[in-house]
C-alpha cells in the first residue's frame, strides 16, 4: 500500500536520507524509530509531499506519487495527481496544530468542509462519532485551550480521521505530553489499529513499538539500518548501532 524505495532527500549539502527504502501493507502498524535528526520525520513529510525527494519512488495504494529516471531525478505527476494521491493519508504531528479560534466540532469538520466540499449536516455525524470514538463525545463546543495536552491530541486524530484516510501517518504523538497523558493517546491509536487501520508511527515509546506495531524500522545517520518483525527486531536485534539504540532505551 506503500511502497518507497531508495528516497534520497537533502537540505542544501545536508544529505538527510540515503536510498532509504520502507514497505507499508494494507492494516500493517509500521512504526519507525532511532535518534534524533535520523530522519524519520524528514521520511514521513516525503510520503505525504510536505517535503519533495531528490530521488526514489514512493507509491501509494498503486498510484505513483514520484519516480525516478535513470540519472536519479525524480518526478512528480500534476499538482492534482499529486493532491489526490496524498488525500488518501491523515497525519497527526507532535504538535497537535488545532486551530484555535475553532471548537473541536470545527476543528473535525473544516477540513471536509473546506477541501472535500461537503455539506456540514453530511459530516457532522460522522465528526461527532470519531469524537466519541477518540473517547471526547461531551467535549465538541469546547475550545483547544480548555483541553489537556492529552485530550487535543486526540481532537487531532480526529480531525485526520474525518478526511476518512486510508493511511494514517504519526510523527511522534505523545513526545510534546505529560507522561500520565501519553496512555490515553497511545490506547486511542491502538483502538484504531485494532479497527484495521494502515499506520506507519514514528515514536519513542518502545512499549507501543513491541505490542501494537507489527513491523519496527530503526533509521541512524540517514539510513534504514534495519527493520522487521516487531517481536523479531526487539529480541533479536541484528546490527550493533540498533543493539546500541535499544539498550540506551529499555
Ligand atoms: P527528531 O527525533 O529530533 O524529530 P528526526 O529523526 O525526525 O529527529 P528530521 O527532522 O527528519 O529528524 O531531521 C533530519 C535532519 O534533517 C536533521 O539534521 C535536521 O536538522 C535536518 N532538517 C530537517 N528539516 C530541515 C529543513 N527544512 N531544512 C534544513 N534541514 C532540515
Ligand atoms: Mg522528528
Amino acid at each position: 500500500m506503500i511502497d518507497a524505495q531508495h528516497i534520497r532527500k537533502s537540505f542544501g549539502a545536508l544529505e538527510v536520507l540515503k536510498d532509504v527504502s520502507l514497505q507499508v501493507r494494507p492494516s500493517e502498524v509500521v512504526a519507525i524509530i532511532g535518534s534524533s535528526g535520523s530522519g524519520k520525520s524528514t521520511l514521513l513529510r516525503c510520503l505525504n509531499h510536505l517535503e519533495t525527494v531528490n530521488g526514489g519512488s514512493i507509491t501509494i495504494e498503486g498510484q505513483t506519487l514520484v519516480s525516478s529516471d535513470d540519472a536519479g531525478h525524480a518526478h512528480y505527476p500534476s499538482d492534482k495527481e499529486v493532491k489526490a494521491i496524498c488525500s488518501k493519508m491523515g497525519m497527526v504531528f507532535q504538535q497537535f496544530n488545532l486551530f484555535p479560534h475553532m471548537t473541536v466540532i470545527q476543528n473535525i469538520i473544516e477540513a471536509p468542509m473546506t477541501v472535500k466540499k461537503m455539506r456540514k449536516e453530511q459530516i457532522l455525524p460522522l465528526a461527532h462519532e470519531l469524537l466519541a470514538k477518540v473517547g471526547l463525545a461531551e467535549k465538541h463546543d469546547f475550545y483547544p485551550s480548555q483541553l489537556s495536552g492529552g485530550q487535543k491530541q486526540r481532537v487531532a486524530i480526529a480531525r485526520a480521521l474525518a478526511m476518512q484516510p486510508d493511511i494514517m501517518l504519526f510523527d511522534e504523538p505523545t513526545s510534546a505530553l505529560d507522561p500520565e497523558l501519553t496512555g490515553e493517546v497511545l490506547k486511542t491509536m491502538q483502538k484504531l489499529a485494532e479497527d484495521n487501520m494502515t499506520m506507519v508511527v514514528v515514536t519513542h515509546e518502545m512499549g507501543f513499538a513491541r505490542e501494537v506495531a507489527d513491523k519496527v524500522y530503526f533509521m541512524d545517520g540517514g539510513v534504514m539500518v534495519e527493520g522487521g518483525e516487531a517481536k523479531a527486531f526487539f529480541d533479536n536485534p541484528q546490527h550493533p548501532r540498533t543493539k546500541a539504540f535499544l539498550s540506551n532505551m529499555l
